[in-house]
């Protein structure tokens, strides 16, 4: 009782200290604002395509005082990462890794400015194999601008202002992939769309799945679907990286330790709603399963990047099918072998943001004047290919691979909790 009491009276104390109001700050010599003039930023296409975005803005500076002079004034654009699983527990430069990405200088010596507005103009192309803001299980990337102007007198200004990377990864419309399922003689194929979109609650599939019907010895044997269980997976791999400090722990500095986190975004089941065919010649159940992500459930779109971190999407689908058999003699006298199987597939698909009205920069623009060549391209300069060596090259130009075995993530060394 004495110890409720006590930490009662604590709370007390504290709540009567919160309540007194924070010390007001001596007035700056000058405000901050950024305006951020173009548009938002959406990468089109996967980060080893794509073109990037173009970024600019102002900063704009209003002076309150008379003989202000800056000593310094910089501009960064930042990228952090907050990792949930850091390599030491409690240790904040473990858990948050901060990144420039880019700096620009807004005055350079110490420089006067006289009392009113002035505008800085900034502008970045941003580059496309970036991974994209990512709020995800295992880590939280984020990118921010960050500007800071130091008086003669001491006062440092400051503001931040958070920048939203999108990416929208364009694919083909839909695919059809085949699966076999040995040592029966079934084929699944499966029908559905490449893509889907955060909060989307309704994807379409189809699934077939054909030769469900074998003869054997004076006798018809097929396989009857029981129960459709389908669920999408999102699949979380990021490399927490160590602080100097720690690093001593994992053999060096530049290594992390590698998490891998599995989570189902959308399940469901189907216990009716399918059409079975049992003729020889050509069996088949053939249905549509609505699957769709949970709207309760957060979700992170497709990122891969050179830090280790990898967010991919399957859709896993596993059909409870059972062995019925008739003799030939009386083929409506159909028993059930007790014989079952599960035919568990995995189809890869890609959730990621709509492009909506953006499209790449680079498409954008139409050449402008300046930009056309003064006379044709000179042909007979051109060097001349063979086929046959081409292709060799063509193979090691990697358009499309993965970025990471380009580049290789910084450390992926140390234990890890992979399953
Ligand atoms: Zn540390």
């Amino acid at each position: 009782m004495d110890a409720i009491k006590k930490s009662i009276g604590v709370s007390h104390h504290k709540e009567k200290e919160n309540n007194k109001p924070p010390k007001p700050e001596p007035p700056k010599p000058a405000k901050l604002k950024v305006v951020i003039e173009s548009p938002p930023v959406c990468f089109i296409r996967k980060p080893a395509l794509s073109t990037g975005a173009i970024f600019t803005g102002l900063l704009k500076v209003t002076v309150t005082e008379p003989g202000v002079v800056f000593d310094t004034f910089d501009l960064q654009f930042l990228c952090t990462e907050k990792a949930k699983k850091p390599v030491a527990n409690h240790c904040p430069e473990c858990s948050l890794k901060t990144s420039e990405m880019k700096k620009w200088t807004v005055l350079a010596a110490p420089k006067p400015l006289a009392p009113g507005e002035h505008d800085f103009p900034f502008s970045w192309h941003i580059p496309g194999h970036l991974p994209a803001t990512t709020h995800g299980h295992l880590v939280d990337l984020d990118y921010h601008l960050f500007a800071e102007a130091k008086t003669s007198k001491g006062d440092i200004i400051t503001i931040t202002e958070p920048v939203l990377i999108r990416r929208a990864i364009q694919q083909p419309e839909s695919k059809e992939s085949n699966r076999n399922f040995p040592p029966t003689n079934i084929l699944g194929v499966m029908t559905m769309d490449n893509t889907i979109y955060p909060m989307q609650t309704e994807i379409d599939l189809q699934l077939r799945i054909k030769n469900v019907v074998t003869h054997k010895e004076n006798a018809m044997s097929r396989w009857a679907l029981r129960k459709v269980i389908w669920r999408i997976e999102e699949t979380e791999q990021y490399v927490s990286p160590a602080c100097p400090k720690h690093s001593d722990k994992l053999g060096g500095t530049g290594k992390g330790i590698q998490h891998e986190h599995v989570k189902c975004i959308g399940d469901g089941v189907m216990n009716k709603g399918w059409k079975s065919d049992f003729s020889l010649e050509d069996s088949s159940i053939e249905m549509e399963i609505t699957a769709g992500l949970d709207a309760a459930i957060k979700s992170a779109c497709d990122v891969e990047a050179t830090n280790g971190l990898r967010v991919k999407h399957h859709v896993v689908i596993e059909c409870v099918i059972n062995e019925e058999w008739a003799p030939d003699h009386k083929p409506k006298h159909i028993a059930s072998t007790g014989a079952a199987r599960i035919l568990k597939t995995t189809f890869g698909v890609v959730l990621t943001d709509r492009a909506g009205m953006n499209i790449s920069w680079d498409e954008e623009a139409p050449p402008v004047y300046q930009d056309v060549p003064p006379s044709p391209p000179l042909y007979a300069e051109a060097p001349e290919y063979d086929l046959k060596d081409l292709e060799g090259e063509l193979e090691n130009m990697g358009i499309g691979s993965d970025p990471s075995s380009v580049a290789g993530p910084s450390g992926t060394a140390g234990s890890s909790n992979a399953p």
